[in-house]
């Protein structure tokens, strides 16, 4: 956090050093990101990610959409438009707050072309079968993703029933666990935990740290099957 002093924002352990929340899923020599977080262009380079072959939206909120624009490189390395994949009600707000991208006869310039596809339950990307997971995110929403046994929800506060239903079976889940002590809009560590045991899960990776968790020291702390994730960090699922 700018301007923080504490002991995780002063730390030399790379497992602190966090970019804002995403993630890259790789099939079959495709690539397919989810979300574009303010830090797109710095983790783009960083794990020289060379192509993306589309973008599926978690939810609105800026930290998770407001590198789009930085998705612009990623058109040299692919034939027409990127497909992009939100909810219509990300759908709505991707269309008015960048009309310069996805209203048409907004004129040529510098803007990514991206392709806008609205989801309402289970659909294909490059093959890949993914269904999404209705997440509450405080008063608002937010969707996770399930791809075969490996789901991925973050900014989640609360797992709607019928959401229970479409996770059953995954044995690895990366999931929301903002901090220790409560959120309003995320769950935090505890309640992240308790989460993922009511569903049977084997491997738990807890995603969106601020800086009140400190990688090492505080993962002594967790259960056994349950982790923190960290900038870089490559997930295999089988
Ligand atoms: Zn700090
Ligand atoms: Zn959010
Ligand atoms: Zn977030």
């Amino acid at each position: 956090m700018p301007g923080c002093d504490c002991a995780v924002c002063a730390s030399i352990d790379p497992c602190d050093q966090r970019t804002r929340c995403s993630a890259l899923v790789s099939w079959r020599g495709k690539s397919i990101l989810i979300d574009a977080s303010t830090d797109l262009r710095q983790q783009a380079l960083r794990e020289n990610i060379r192509r993306i072959d589309a973008v599926l939206f978690t939810h609105t909120h800026a930290d998770h959409l407001h590198g789009i624009d930085d998705l612009r490189p990623f058109n040299r390395h692919h034939d027409g438009p990127i497909p992009v994949y939100a909810s219509a009600m990300a759908e709505n707000h991707l269309r008015r707050v960048f009309p310069y991208i996805f209203c048409a006869g907004d004129g040529e310039g510098y803007r990514p072309e991206l392709s806008l596809n609205t989801f309402d339950g289970p659909f294909e990307v490059c093959g890949l079968p993914i269904t999404p997971v209705l997440l509450q995110h405080g008063r608002g929403e937010a969707y996770g993703f399930r791809f075969g046994p490996f789901a991925y929800l973050t900014d989640c506060s609360g797992l709607p029933d019928s959401s229970r239903e479409l996770l059953r079976g995954i044995s690895t889940l990366v999931i929301d666990g903002l901090r220790w002590r409560p959120h309003t809009t995320h769950f935090n560590i505890p309640e992240a935990v308790a989460c993922a045991n009511s569903l049977g899960i084997k491997r738990v990776i807890l995603t969106h740290l601020n800086h009140e968790v400190a990688h090492r020291r505080d993962s002594q702390r967790l259960p056994e099957g349950v982790e923190f994730a960290y900038d870089g960090q490559v997930i295999e699922v089988k």
